[in-house]
């Protein structure tokens, strides 16, 4: 079984033509309203794939929490360690104009209130992914206590205390998350002191370059992701996570590992949306490959 530890967002995607000024009014063109949060996206990605998927988040006491739920019920999600908490759930309020900008402000609501103690009964199985939009102190627990293999995907790589990492099996930073961590361009280097913390291995994402593996143990490899044709890369992450724990579940060895969430990652971004591809669409893809 797979444990995530995460968050809930509902995204609230407004296109405009222009972003408003302050103290402008601007009008819509479209609005979409998604599920998002990266662990919920993850946890949903995981479930499609085939594996069980118990889900340890915070939603609110409104519609947008009780349609959350409703949603990983039919996602077949073990929901059962889910807390309803007296605030509103997590919202994200993203603004994108004509020419693919954006500007985003979020309301963390019920995933800021996701406690250590929400973690005492759920904290089982045999993986466990987190991420970094809950508070820290969750996180750092989460992984501290957790008995089984260990992904943290450090994203947004904001970290007060570092020390979270020595707790990690496997850390997921993309590029952008992996220069925040370390604070320098020189990748050698930064992988250097990335692995002087983490028990085993870094994967540095790199989008449409596939996935760099770094292990303790002296190895770097750099796995090639297919080609596709791109449509919407939102959350190739969270696929790549998600199906990276998957096959870790599955016995494989971790490069093997890297090379499917390589592929199941690609074919993600050939589709709209954050959700990844069920396991049929999955397996033909990898037939035609
Ligand atoms: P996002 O923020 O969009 O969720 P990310 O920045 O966290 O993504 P990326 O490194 O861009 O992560 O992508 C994650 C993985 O998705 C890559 O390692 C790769 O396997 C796959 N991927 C992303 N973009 C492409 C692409 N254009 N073609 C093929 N594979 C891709």
């Amino acid at each position: 079984m797979i444990t995530v530890v995460g968050s809930y967002n509902v995204d609230i995607i407004l296109k405009v033509n222009k972003i408003p000024e302050i103290g402008e009014t601007v009008i819509a063109d479209e609005v979409y309203i998604n599920h998002g949060g990266k662990g919920s996206n993850q946890a949903v990605s995981a479930a499609r794939l085939g594996s069980n998927v118990r889900l340890i988040a915070a939603v609110g006491s409104d519609t947008y929490g009780y349609n959350a739920i409703s949603f990983w019920k039919s996602e077949k999600i073990d929901t059962s360690y889910v807390t309803t908490k007296n605030v509103s759930t997590g919202t994200a309020y993203i603004f994108v104009d004509k020419n693919g900008r954006n500007i985003i402000v979020v309301n963390r609501g019920a995933n800021y209130y996701l406690s250590e103690e929400d973690l005492d009964k759920g904290l089982s199985g045999d993986i466990l992914l987190t991420q970094l939009e809950i508070r820290e102190e969750v996180v750092k627990k989460a992984l501290r206590e957790f008995n089984g293999i260990k992904i943290l995907n450090p994203a947004p790589a904001i970290l007060k205390d570092t020390d979270i990492l020595s707790f990690a099996d496997i850390i997921t930073p993309n590029e952008i998350e992996f220069k925040e961590l370390v604070s320098t361009d020189d990748i050698e280097y930064g992988l250097h002191m990335l692995l002087k913390k983490v028990k085993k291995a870094v994967i540095i994402t790199l989008g449409d370059r596939g996935a760099l593996l770094a292990t303790k143990s002296g190895k770097r490899v750099l796995i090639p992701a297919p080609k596709v044709n791109v449509i919407d890369e939102t959350g190739a992450g969270d696929v790549f996570n998600a199906a990276l724990a998957v096959y870790l579940e599955r016995g494989y060895n971790i490069e093997s590992a890297v090379e499917y969430a390589n592929k199941i990652a690609a074919l993600s971004v050939t589709k709209m949306g954050a959700l990844g591809p069920k396991l049929e669409e999955v397996n033909k893809f990898l037939e035609e490959l």
